[in-house]
């Protein structure tokens, strides 16, 4: 399922990302609420490197599968 609608009003966008610095996939809970949608800022769960979309309050972050690069450090997001 590509997206799906919360039982209350408040409504939520949910996608899957690939991270470009490391290669894990995460899906992607993005809150919705008219109007009062702001950049909010998300992390990968495997490297931390931050993303960045418009949302009513901070997205929810759940990892699919391991990063790919065969790494384990941290993105650096200066
Ligand atoms: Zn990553």
């Amino acid at each position: 399922m590509p997206w799906r609608q919360c039982e209350d009003t408040a409504m939520s966008d949910t996608f899957e990302q690939t991270c470009d610095y490391c290669g894990a996939k995460f899906r992607v809970e993005v809150p919705r609420l008219e109007g009062h949608e702001e950049q909010e800022e998300y992390n990968c769960p495997s490297c931390n490197k931050q993303f960045k979309t418009r949302a009513a309050y901070t997205p929810t972050v759940t990892l699919i599968s391991a990063r790919t690069d065969g790494r384990n450090d941290q993105y650096n997001n200066g």
